[in-house]
């Protein structure tokens, strides 16, 4: 079954196709990152328009970068939620659109379910039952995963996903939207010992995250450094690694009991922040003292991207799920414990 898959929940357009015979045939993206970046975030309005402009174009250099034509595409998968109502109605309707034109099933698909099988495209895929840490600008969750759609929440942040507060650092610190990869370089020269920021709700039992308070945290490190006449580019290296130490240091810990509490003995790590280097270095240690794994999706399916879609609507058009004909869906806000295994399996 070829699958032609449309991600547009946020800043990124993303195309891909994939076989369900041969794998991923082909695979497209257009970041709107630097149209955003003057504006310090995303702007809903700019990003909607541009994914209207870059959508079908995306989607013939995937076609033809796949030696695919259009009748020959067995079903679309589409984005439907949780992201933008604007942008998410671009993905949407296009992909409605097509499929009513072809003639042929569309489905509306998750977007941290799209995230949390992204590992699935490797070439070592992990085997069910994992555990899932969903790290990414939105959200931070464990998730026990039993099977395609059987997930459990373990836990989750009462506040600020580790993904936005790498991006609050960052404007505080001077540096670029996204700001988790340049907060991340900036650390690389910073001295871990001048200072230690807290790691929150672990001096608790549970599994559920704070980054909130680590911002205020780093805005009052950064405004004494300030008041002190010291904030040059070696004290703001130094705050960089403090913050991430925290962050990640937070990460392997939360991980580490949720495999404890599970008795699993596999970790996958997806979303944006399983970008970030030293939080792999930290779980390849952690996973390795205790003979488990951990799988991640490659660079550049740890952010968002078209592949991902087109794998879980393969998996679940193949199972026969698919909308109802007319009937597009775009849901901002979509808690995945709602999501249930394909009718029939
Ligand atoms: P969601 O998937 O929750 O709706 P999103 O789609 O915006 O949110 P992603 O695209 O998965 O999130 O990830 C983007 C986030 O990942 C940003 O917050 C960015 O700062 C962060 N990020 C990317 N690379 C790194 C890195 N190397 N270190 C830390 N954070 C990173
Ligand atoms: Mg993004
Ligand atoms: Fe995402």
């Amino acid at each position: 079954m070829r699958v032609l898959g449309i991600e547009t929940s946020c800043d990124e357009t993303g195309v891909a196709l994939y076989d369900t015979e041969r794998g991923l045939a082909a695979d497209a993206l257009h970041s709107q990152i630097a149209m955003h970046a003057e504006y310090g975030g995303v702007v809903p309005e700019l990003a909607s328009r541009d994914h209207t402009r870059r959508l079908l174009p995306l989607i013939q250099t995937v076609l033809s970068d796949a030696g695919v034509s259009r009748g020959e595409l067995d079903a679309i998968a589409y984005t439907a939620g949780p992201g933008l109502v604007g942008a998410l109605m671009v993905g949407a309707s296009t992909a409605h659109g097509m499929a009513r034109a072809l003639d042929i099933p569309v489905l509306g698909v998750h977007h941290m379910e799209g995230h949390l099988l992204a590992p699935m495209l490797e070439d070592a895929p992990p085997a069910f039952p994992f555990v899932a840490l969903l790290v990414s600008g939105g959200h931070t969750q464990l998730v026990e995963v039993e099977g395609l759609g059987r997930y459990r929440l373990l836990g989750e942040s009462v506040d600020d996903a580790a993904g936005e507060a790498f991006d609050k650092a960052a404007k505080m610190l001077g540096l670029d939207y996204p700001g988790g990869p340049a907060v991340a370089r900036l650390a690389e020269t910073g001295d871990p010992t001048r200072f230690r920021f807290p790691r929150p709700m672990t001096d608790r039992p549970g599994l559920d995250f704070s980054f909130s308070g680590l911002k205020t945290h780093t805005l009052t490190a950064i405004r004494k450094l300030e008041a002190d006449g010291e904030l040059d580019d070696a004290a703001r290296a130094d705050v960089a690694r403090a913050f991430e130490e925290a962050v990640v240091d937070t990460l392997v810990i939360k991980c580490r009991r949720a495999l404890d509490q599970t008795g699993l003995k596999r970790l996958v790590v997806a979303g944006g922040v399983s970008a970030n280097a030293r939080l792999r270095e930290r779980l390849g240690l952690e996973t390795a003292k205790r003979s488990a794994e951990v799988f991640y999706p490659r660079g550049r399916f740890c952010t968002d991207n078209g592949a991902m879609i087109a794998y879980v609507g393969a998996q679940r058009l193949l199972a026969g799920e698919h909308d109802t004909v007319g009937q597009m869906q775009a849901v901002p806000r979509w808690p995945m414990d709602g999501l249930e295994p394909p009718a029939g399996r």
